[in-house]
């Protein structure tokens, strides 16, 4: 279908009260789609008769030229979304400012209904480490006014990257308050580790979940959709950019690469992936192709300047199953798996390349799972991939990485610790901070903080925790404020910080601040 911007009906208000008037929609599409070009499949100019950014918006990936924004077209996001089954142009707009009148640049993308009527638009052209507002339009609609942040570029000598950490934001388990204080936060941007839905039943908690147990991408699609729409995770999106990895719970409870949970590998999981896969990247700023059926491919380098160098892994898809039928503490025969493996060969090599070519005087691995020893083993751990996990630490110790630092969520518990190798903890090889859950609560923090308390070098460990970490990184030290609010259970409730440590630039460990 053509696009025939002369027969868009558009309202001259938004319900938002963004005045878009029809001259100017037809000046931004018009030399947007002039600036694109032909043959770019574009949508239909449709009106959409309901609200259709129920969803929010959001930006991520930042480099210090471009910046992904996201918005996905959901007039009814429970049921499925509401948008008929036709592709829709949507004009995005970017802008210095937030009434968004300096600088303003706008272009088109096409919202398809094979992408549940996402978009992620790759907007170049930027300035590096500068905040930037963007919206975007369907006819008789306009979003809400986003904000984001570019990268430092590097080799600009930049000083200070503030950040959080965050994971595991269990819907049912509690409101999301630390997202409500983490918009109060003065950050450049957020972090997200993983389980960032839950895929299981309504469930017995604070809210329910919006349907039993998810399998098929509409039923993903529809609880991506609950979590988003709730207040505090749509305003942390909006005023933050996002950096995101996956756990286990945006497919199923402790898969391991096609393994549900113990191997054959079954055509109901791989179909059941390539469903989750397909919910994640529809509803997350990312900056990485859509995905092939089961597979998507997420890792990914992000570069803050010279001062950061993070690295985005994937510890599900690629690992192998875990040892010992995955029972917590139950040491087997033939543990561990000599062709163990958390990250997989291909990602593993790219990680070892990415630390040898080296570029922030920080080098930062964004990942899930709790990395320095402790007692157990939990075998959905590292713990669980010894091999796997001294491979990286014999690359550290030969190569001279510097300045490791480890970014950990999953289990439901503030931690702060050094990395070592083994028990006897001859050698801190980085810091590992663990940021708590959003809402996620643990279900025995007495036996997390006794098995990970019990070592000195994990200087911190609180089970009883749900907020996030506060990172505020510098030339020198690396200060980690670990961030709880003091309940979930009701919303409104307050902040604390429970403890702050510091990684000091040249000096391997952590120590309190
Ligand atoms: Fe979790
Ligand atoms: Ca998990």
């Amino acid at each position: 279908m053509r696009p025939r911007f002369s027969d868009l009906a558009i309202s001259p208000r938004s319900p938002l009260g963004v005045e878009l008037t029809r001259r100017r929609f037809l000046q931004a599409s018009l030399t947007a789609a002039a600036g694109l070009g032909t043959g770019l499949g574009l949508g239909c100019d449709l009106s959409i008769p309901e609200y259709p950014f129920t969803l929010g918006v959001a930006s991520g990936d930042p480099l210090s030229d471009r910046v992904i924004l996201w918005t996905r077209l959901a007039p009814d996001p429970l049921n499925g979304g509401g948008m008929p089954d036709t592709p829709v142009t949507v004009i995005w707009e970017i802008a210095d400012d937030e009434a968004m009148s300096q600088g303003l640049r706008s272009g088109v993308a096409v919202a398809h209904p094979s992408l549940g009527h996402s978009v992620h638009v790759d907007v170049p052209g930027l300035l590096p480490e500068r905040w930037y507002h963007y919206r975007f339009h369907v006819p008789g609609w306009t979003s809400p006014v986003g904000r984001t942040k570019t990268a430092a570029a590097v080799g600009s000598n930049n000083q200070r990257l503030r950040f959080a950490t965050a994971s595991c934001q269990s819907y049912t388990s509690g409101f999301y308050t630390a997202y409500h204080h983490m918009a109060q936060e003065d950050l450049d941007l957020v972090v997200h580790l993983g389980d960032y839905i839950y895929e299981g039943g309504v469930g017995s908690g604070v809210r329910p979940h919006n349907s039993g147990t998810v399998f098929t991408l509409p039923e993903y699609r529809n609880r991506y959709a609950l979590y988003k729409t709730d207040p505090n995770l749509m305003e942390a999106h909006r005023i933050f950019p996002f950096v995101t990895t996956w756990d286990d719970h945006e497919v199923r409870n402790n898969y391991a690469g096609l393994v549900a949970t113990e191997p054959p590998i079954t055509q109901d999981f791989i179909d059941r992936r390539a469903a989750a896969y397909a919910a994640y990247y529809e509803h997350l700023p990312l900056r990485v192709l859509p995905p092939k059926g089961p597979d998507l491919e997420i890792f990914r380098r992000l570069d803050f300047g010279d001062l950061l160098s993070m690295f985005v892994l994937d510890t599900r898809q690629y690992r192998t199953n875990q040892d010992c039928n995955d029972n917590i503490g139950q040491l087997c025969a033939g543990f561990p798996n000599p062709d163990g493996t958390m990250l997989g060969d291909v990602q593993e090599a790219w990680l070892f390349d990415g630390l040898d070519a080296g570029g922030g005087l920080w080098n930062t691995l964004a990942q899930s799972v709790w990395f320095t020893p402790v007692l157990g083993p939990n075998f959905d751990q590292w713990d669980g991939y010894p091999l796997a996990r001294d491979r990286i630490l014999d690359f550290v110790e030969s190569r001279g990485v510097e300045n490791l630092v480890v970014l950990t969520g999953d289990i439901h518990a503030s931690g702060a610790a050094s990395i070592v190798r083994d028990f006897n903890a001859e050698k801190f090889f980085g810091a590992e901070f663990v940021a708590p859950g959003i809402s996620s609560v643990n279900g025995s923090p007495d036996l997390i903080n006794g098995a990970f308390g019990f070592f000195s070098y994990v200087e911190y460990v609180n089970g009883r925790s749900q907020g996030y970490v506060r990172h505020d990184v510098g030339r020198t030290e690396w200060r980690a404020d670990l961030r709880r609010v003091l309940t979930v259970r009701t919303p409104g409730a307050d902040i604390e910080t429970e403890a702050s440590f510091v990684a000091d630039v040249g000096v391997p460990g952590i120590r309190p601040a």
